[in-house]
């Protein structure tokens, strides 16, 4: 049977994103594998009750993700709230959602507190990327989930097909 995937929201064309856009992945496989029942899409940020639009949240510290599911990081929005129990109830039930499909793979929007993959934003709301992960990601990979960030679609439908 071929696998099942999971796909941020906002990638697959969800108006999810803390400014209320999409970030909507145009790929000829993603398509088929949509037509084809193989695509679950989740929001972990709006599943955990967060509004959109949101004000932008940031793990701080220059910490990532596995930081944040230890305890010893935290996710903060701009404006001074700490939003790192839904972050985590955010990731848990995209964890739960990867789970009851048999996803192995998780396509992810790379740069969010949550979805990030590659880099994240290091918490001083300047703009400026660090190597790292978001909460979601963080969480699926501790369970044997793979996360792929958009730039390696390619390295997706090797696995995916
Ligand atoms: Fe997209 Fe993930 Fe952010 Fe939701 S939490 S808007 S799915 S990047």
């Amino acid at each position: 049977m071929k696998p099942t995937l999971l796909i941020s929201g906002c990638l697959s064309g969800q108006p999810v994103r803390y400014d209320g856009t999409a970030r909507t992945l145009m790929q000829d496989s993603l398509a088929r594998w949509q037509a084809e029942g193989r695509v679950i899409a989740f929001c972990p940020e709006t599943a955990a009750g967060l509004p959109t639009p949101r004000p932008p949240a940031e793990i701080i510290q220059g910490r990532d993700g596995a930081a944040v599911l230890d305890g010893s990081g935290r996710v903060w929005e701009a404006g001074g709230h700490d939003v790192s129990g839904l972050f985590l109830v955010g990731a848990y039930r995209a964890l739960d959602l990867a789970r009851r499909h048999g996803c192995r793979f998780a396509l992810l929007m790379d740069g969010s507190p949550s979805c990030g993959s590659s880099f994240i934003y290091d918490g001083r709301f300047t703009g400026t990327r660090h190597a790292g992960q978001g909460v979601t990601a963080a969480l699926l990979r501790r369970n044997g989930i793979a996360v792929y960030a958009p730039a390696r679609f390619s390295c997706l439908e090797a696995v995916m097909d």
